[in-house]
C-alpha cells in the first residue's frame, strides 16, 4: 500500500492525525525511499557543501575529549548521520591526534536502512568499531562525546492554532480528495502560561525532541561528555508555521505526495535547553553557525586547502565558505547549541 493510502486509511478509521504523526509517518518513508541529498537529491546540508564542516566539528571533539581528561574509552556518537559524510571528515581531519581514534567507539543513530548501508559503505575503511542504533536510548554507559546535523528539524512536532480565544491542534485530514488541515481538541497538553498572541499565531511543541535531547543530557549528566547539536530554528518562538518540505531543492506544498519530501520544522533552541538544564547539565549558546565556524577556524582552513587547489577549485572553495557562513546563507539562519555535563569547563568557541 502506498503511504499516501495508508495515511488515507488511518484519517478514515481513527480521524484527522497531528502534523507530529504526519510528519513521523512521512518522514521515516522519505529516508528510506529517496535520494535526499546532493545535487541529484533533494537538498544539501553542510557536510555536503564542504569537506571542512566535518573536519572542524572533529577539532572540537579532540577539544572536548582533552577536557574531558583524554579518556581512553569514549563514545562518539552522531544522530542522523545521513550519508556519513561529517562522520567521515571528521574521522580523516582527526587520524593524526595522538590516542584519539584509539579511544573511540562510533555508535550512529539511524533508523533508515537504507542510510545506514551508506554509511557503512563511505566508512568502510575505518578500523574504529561502529554500532548502529535505531534511537538514541541504547548508547552504552561510558563517556560520550553526541553531534547531531540537521537531525532534530526532521522529528515530529505538534502544531497549534490560536482561533476563537483557544488553542486548536493542527492537523491533516483527507476530504474531496485530498488532504487538507484542519483544526481538532489538542491531543497533548500546552503550557498554561505563554504570553497573550492575536489570532491565528500558531505554537510548535516538539514532545520527540524533547524525549531526544533529555536522553542526551542524562547520558551526559551520568557518564561526562558534551553534544554539538546544529540546526535551523530559533530561541523566541515566532509564532508562525515553520513547517515545510523541501523537494530537488525547492520549497514543495507540505501535503502534496506525502513522504515523497522531507517534512521539517524550525528548531525551538530555548525548549531543548530548559531540558538540558532540568537534566542535569550546562547548555551554552546558541550562537550563529557562522559564529562558530569562524571560531573554529574555518577562513584558516580554507586558505590551506586553496594554496594546492586549481583556479576552479579555489572559486568552489570561496563558494563553499560564503554558503555556510553568510547571513543571508547558512549563517545565521542555523544555530549551534553546546551540552557539557557539570563540570567541565565551557567548550571551545562557546566562550563569551
Ligand atoms: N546529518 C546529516 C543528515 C541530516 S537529514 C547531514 O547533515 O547531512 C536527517 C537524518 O536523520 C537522516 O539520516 C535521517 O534518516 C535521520 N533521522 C530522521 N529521523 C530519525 C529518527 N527518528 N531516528 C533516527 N534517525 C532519524
Amino acid at each position: 500500500m502506498s503511504i499516501a493510502a495508508a495515511l488515507k486509511e488511518q484519517i478514515t478509521d481513527t480521524g484527522p492525525l497531528t502534523i507530529a504523526a504526519f510528519m513521523e509517518c512521512c518522514n521515516t518513508h522519505y529516508y528510506v525511499e529517496n535520494t535526499p541529498f546532493g545535487t541529484e537529491g533533494d537538498f544539501i546540508t553542510a557536510p555536503e557543501i564542504s569537506q571542512v564542516f566535518g573536519e572542524l566539528i572533529g577539532i572540537w571533539c579532540v577539544q572536548q575529549w582533552q577536557a574531558l581528561g583524554a579518556p581512553s574509552a569514549l563514545h562518539l556518537v552522531e544522530c542522523g548521520p545521513g550519508r556519513g559524510t561529517l562522520m567521515h571528515d571528521l574521522l580523516r581531519g582527526t587520524q593524526h591526534i595522538s590516542g584519539f581514534h584509539q579511544s573511540l567507539t562510533i555508535h550512529l543513530v539511524e533508523n533508515s536502512p537504507t542510510l545506514q548501508e551508506e554509511q557503512r559503505t563511505l566508512l568502510q575503511g575505518t578500523d574504529i568499531p561502529i554500532q548502529w542504533h535505531d534511537s538514541i536510548d541504547s548508547i552504552p554507559p561510558g563517556p560520550a562525546l553526541i553531534v547531531a546535523n540537521e537531525f532534530f528539524d526532521a522529528l515530529p512536532t505538534h502544531q497549534f492554532q490560536y482561533t476563537k480565544d483557544r488553542w486548536q491542534e493542527r492537523s491533516v485530514t483527507y476530504d474531496e480528495g485530498q488532504f487538507c488541515f484542519t483544526l481538532s481538541q489538542p491531543f497533548i497538553s500546552i503550557p498554561e502560561d505563554l504570553p497573550p498572541v492575536e489570532e491565528g499565531a500558531i505554537l510548535e511543541i516538539s514532545p520527540a525532541r524533547e524525549a531526544v535531547i533529555q536522553c542526551c543530557a542524562h547520558h551526559l549528566a551520568e557518564h561526562g561528555g558534551a553534544a554539538l547539536i546544529i540546526d535551523y530554528g530559533y530561541t523566541a518562538p515566532p509564532l508562525v508555521d515553520t513547517l515545510q518540505a523541501v523537494r530537488q531543492h525547492r520549497y514543495h506544498p507540505v501535503l502534496e505526495a506525502p513522504g515523497a519530501a522531507d517534512l521539517t520544522t524550525h528548531v525551538d533552541f530555548t525548549a531543548l535547553k530548559n531540558v538540558v538544564e532540568q537534566a542535569g547539565c550546562r547548555a551554552y549558546g546558541t550562537i550563529t553557525q557562522a559564529d562558530f565556524l569562524t571560531q573554529m577556524g574555518i577562513e584558516l582552513r580554507m586558505q590551506q586547502l586553496a594554496q594546492q587547489a586549481s583556479p576552479q577549485q579555489k572559486q568552489a572553495l570561496a563558494a563553499a565558505l560564503k554558503r555556510l557562513t553568510h547571513p543571508e546563507q547558512m549563517g545565521t539562519l542555523f544555530r549551534c547549541l553546546a551540552i557539557t555535563n557539570m563540570d567541565m569547563p565551557a567548550p571551545y568557541a562557546f566562550t563569551e
